[in-house]
């Protein structure tokens, strides 16, 4: 094929998974630029062409981060949290999994650190750092922009999607748990916040506490 045709062809498909993303996420931004160029590249590498569709059920995306790029991974995806088919690993770093479920085939890419250096190489006429880098990023190739390592990745059952595995009553506070998330101390199954502390004080009830009982 033309290289030329061919590139006019990869350019659209990416104009319109930015398109598509910018959409979800509110705005145009350099993230949104990253995270579709690196689920495009890891979706190419791990042999899923229509994540949406037929390939749907074979994909599960592990992010490291809850920035911008996160929102465009979704969008190209259509991996969520909901659905059980994206993982958040709270990492703080630009970089993301992609498993292809049926083959077991798992590929890591990491934004390079000196992307930013070439972007503003790139671009010096702009003045602003993060419109230079949106724009670099637009057309930098793959190598320059990102670390691809093979990586083995191994989910537990309770993460798969699908049913809970089961539903846990917490012997301290009476609320459940379900996917296997419960701890056991001294024979009692207790919620994460109750054994180890959670992100919440209750400060006060709006109904009177009702647990339910035990059966
Ligand atoms: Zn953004
Ligand atoms: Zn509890």
């Amino acid at each position: 094929m033309n290289p030329l045709l061919e590139t006019e062809k990869s350019l659209t498909e990416f104009d319109r998974l930015l398109q598509e993303s910018v959409k979800i996420h509110g705005h145009l931004c350099a993230g949104q630029v990253l995270g579709v160029r690196m689920s495009m590249l890891g979706l190419r590498e791990i042999g899923i062409s229509d994540p949406k569709g037929a390939d749907r059920k074979s994909l599960i995306v592990f992010v490291e981060m809850d920035r911008c790029a996160t929102d465009a991974v979704q969008s190209v995806t259509g991996c969520s949290l909901g659905k059980r088919s994206m993982k958040f690993l709270d990492y703080g770093k630009m970089a993301a999994t992609y498993l292809n479920t049926k083959t077991g085939k798992a590929m890591r890419i990491v934004a390079r650190e000196d992307s930013r250096v070439k972007a503003k190489e790139l671009f010096p006429e702009i003045e602003n750092k993060y419109a230079g880098q949106l724009e670099a990023y637009k057309i930098m190739p793959d190598e320059e922009l990102f670390d691809v390592t093979e990586v083995v990745v191994k989910v537990r059952p309770e993460d798969m999607p699908g049913r809970p595995m089961r539903r846990v009553q917490c012997d301290s506070c009476g609320e459940h748990v379900q996917d296997m998330r419960e701890v056991y101390r001294d024979g009692k199954a207790l919620c994460t916040p109750c054994a180890s502390g959670g992100y919440y004080e209750v400060k006060a009830s709006l109904f009177e506490v009702r647990y339910a009982e035990k059966p």
